[in-house]
């Protein structure tokens, strides 16, 4: 007995693949993972310590449920510095992945279609099924940042279209959305009267343009859910804290899904996260100044390879290139681990519009970058 709305869910790929590396490892076989989507960097000293002297001082009980205060007027300033009108009250502590679940459940009705990029992250379209939403795939442009083909997208929005969602800096695609490009959606939301749902968890990861967030394009305030999270920016994953902001009303509603399933965030994990915010903020620039050098690395290392093409991802620590043959994705994967020891992700796991593509994560250190690299050049002189 299953219910149809989890029934329809497919397995996540990417742990199939995870399993099947660690299975390999366990045999004996050296193989290099570049499948992961955290950075290496260890959280900084000061937010584990702010979070032991949390601990410490007994803050181990409930919190509120929106999340506490001081953290919340932290995360509002960040949002008045870009122009928006926000306050503490426009603002709700939360894990990403569970504020997208949460926004979703809040906002869509049965039946209603929710837009989202192809390809794009694993998780949106289960989470649109769990919400008895019906998931409409957009394809990318990749000579575009991977933005919305414009007449794909018109095509696809209609009368009910409720939401659509927006990922920038992307994963898996490594794009970061120019203003003109978050216009053209913006125009159709307004237009159209729907929602966007700005997943920005990768925003303090770019190294070429600016993150722009579109909740602060013309009409858009009242109708963008913007999530955020400490996860990638302070390499604070475990950690499990990131927030929405929103209008009042959509925070108060996206309220009532957190108490009645999470609650709230502990105490502790929401002092470290205000530490993060606060304290000094070189250690991220230093986390970003390495994944540049990676990033440089991978994108040179990578197109001197036969048949494989990379434009520069402009954020994230994802590299999506693109290989010059017609065996699917899922193949080269098997074929790459076998022949070459190295584990990818296939682009399919991202959706029909990631065929022909494989995301390489370079959020692991530069020698096992090196290696890998190396390993793969000879795989793909030797079979391209
Ligand atoms: N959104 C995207 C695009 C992601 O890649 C991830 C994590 O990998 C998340 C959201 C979830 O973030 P968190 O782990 O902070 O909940």
């Amino acid at each position: 007995m299953v219910a149809q709305r989890i029934k329809d869910i497919p397995p996540s790929l990417t742990i199939k693949l995870t399993d099947r590396v660690r299975e390999l490892r366990r045999k004996g076989m050296d193989v290099l993972s570049f499948t992961i989507g955290e950075p290496d960097f260890p959280t900084p000293p000061h937010v584990v310590e702010a979070a032991i002297e949390a601990l410490r001082e007994g803050k181990t009980k409930y919190a509120p449920s929106r999340g506490i205060l001081p953290l919340r007027e932290a995360i509002s300033r960040l949002y008045q510095e870009r122009g928006l009108d926000f306050t503490e009250k426009n603002i709700l502590i939360t894990t990403a992945k569970f504020a997208l679940y949460a926004a979703l459940q809040s906002l869509v009705d049965p039946g209603e279609e929710v837009i989202l990029p192809d390809p794009c992250w694993v998780s949106y379209e289960p989470m649109v099924m769990m919400a008895s939403g019906r998931a409409v795939k957009v394809r990318l442009d990749p000579l575009e940042e991977f933005s919305f083909l414009p007449e794909k997208l018109k095509e696809a929005v209609n009368s009910r279209t409720r939401i659509l969602i927006l990922n920038t800096p992307a994963n898996p695609t490594g794009g970061v959305l120019r203003r003109e490009h978050l216009k053209l959606i913006a125009d159709l939301a307004v237009d159209h009267d729907f929602y966007v749902v700005a997943d920005e968890t990768y925003e303090k990861i770019v190294y070429e343009g600016e993150h722009i967030s579109i909740a602060t394009l013309p009409g858009m305030e009242e109708r963008t859910i913007t999530v955020s999270s400490f996860s990638k920016s302070y390499s604070m994953p475990g950690w499990r804290v990131g927030w929405v902001a929103a209008p009042e009303e959509h925070i108060n509603d996206i309220l009532r899904v957190q108490q009645h399933t999470l609650t709230c965030l502990p105490p502790f994990v929401q002092a470290g996260a205000l530490a993060a915010l606060e304290g000094p903020q070189d250690y991220l620039n230093e986390m970003v100044k390495a994944f540049r050098r990676r990033r440089d690395k991978v994108v040179e290392g990578l197109n001197n390879m036969p048949g494989v093409t990379l434009r520069p991802p402009h954020g994230t620590f994802y590299a999506f290139f693109h290989y010059d043959q017609p065996v699917p994705s899922m193949d080269l994967t098997e074929t790459l681990i076998e022949k070459a020891r190295v584990a990818l992700t296939p682009g399919i796991a991202f959706g029909e519009g990631g065929e022909g593509f494989m995301r390489f994560s370079f959020a692991v250190s530069d020698e096992k970058i090196e290696e890998g690299l190396r390993r793969m050049r000879t795989f793909f002189e030797e079979n391209f």
